[in-house]
């Protein structure tokens, strides 16, 4: 495995090795790797000829309080990881290289970007296409991986490739889980010994409410406050948000008849934890979007 930060390098690197005809898979990533990381990974390389994987913790996409600072780093772990499961180049760019001078030019979201996060996190998702699409530019991957764990990050993405016509194929991965159904998370760390026990009814509260849907009920406000009572009654967590919306578009539903997003962000201590289930009007999960 190669370490480049170097932006010219790797732009050049990625130009030589399309030029050889070879197609790059490409996993953008903040690090701190866990298995969401690498089996993100390890699709890429079933997928493609080479694998690019960038950790980037993107200044842009943290709001003023949220925890730029704090956000889990381990440089050399990660390497160590990253070279295990086969990836051929890790792009470690340092931020003075990705922002120089402030940005001159801002992108705007029209849609999709204000509820569920975006709502509580403004300009989050501006900050996450801007990166993404510098990263695009630089790597030129023909396929992109992204974990359905941030289900409205592949809602935007899908929309970012579609609107300003990258020809990159989106990859949606399914949501990597603990063995107690939490999803993996780098802020996972942040949790104490209690609200690691309690975390894992973030999915219990989420199947719940699948469950009702499975068993005939289509009405999202009982949806919603079935996952809520889960939510309040077993964890010591401060809801953000429990919201159903329509996928990919996350427009409201009040009914569930078409393919719908089920997500939760709930506060602990010194995390903030998401996690959600896509499933049809029968309460079926579907993995594609
Ligand atoms: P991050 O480093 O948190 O920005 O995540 C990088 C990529 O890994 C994103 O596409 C995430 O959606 C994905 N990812 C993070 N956690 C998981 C998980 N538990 N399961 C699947 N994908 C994940």
């Amino acid at each position: 495995m190669e370490i480049i930060r170097s932006l010219q390098e790797m732009q050049l690197k990625s130009l030589e090795l399309i030029r050889q005809n070879k197609q790059i898979g490409f996993v953008a990533t903040m690090g701190f790797f866990h298995e969401g990381h690498t089996n993100l990974m390890k699709r890429a390389k079933q997928e493609n000829d080479i694998v690019v994987t960038s950790i980037f913790v993107n200044p842009l996409q943290f709001g003023p309080s949220e925890d730029f600072e704090q956000y889990p780093r381990d440089e050399q772990q990660d390497t160590t990881v990253a070279e295990q499961v086969g990836v051929d180049y890790l792009f470690l760019p340092e931020i003075q290289d990705m922002y120089p001078t402030p940005l001159i030019i801002s992108m705007n979201i029209e849609d999709r970007a204000d509820v569920l996060c975006g709502r509580s996190r403004p300009g989050h998702f501006e900050g996450v296409i801007t990166v993404l699409s510098k990263l695009f530019h630089i790597i030129q991957p023909s396929k992109t991986y992204f974990g359905m764990k941030d289900a409205q990050q592949v809602a935007v993405v899908d929309a970012l490739i579609k609107d300003l016509n990258f020809p990159i194929e989106l990859i949606p991965v399914s949501t990597t889980r603990e063995k107690d159904g939490l999803a993996k998370s780098s802020r996972n760390v942040y949790l104490t010994n209690k609200e690691r026990q309690e975390a894992p009814q973030l999915y219990g509260a989420l199947n719940k409410g699948r469950k009702l849907v499975v068993d005939g009920e289509t009405n999202t406000d009982i949806i919603v406050k079935e996952v809520m009572d889960v939510i309040n009654n077993h964890t010591s967590g401060r809801i953000d948000y429990v919201e159903l919306l329509s996928y990919p578009q996350l427009e409201p539903v009040s009914v569930v008849n078409r393919p719908v997003v089920l997500a939760v962000a709930v506060h602990f201590n010194r995390a903030r934890l998401i996690d959600n289930l896509l499933f049809d009007e029968y309460g079926n999960l579907i993995k594609q979007i």
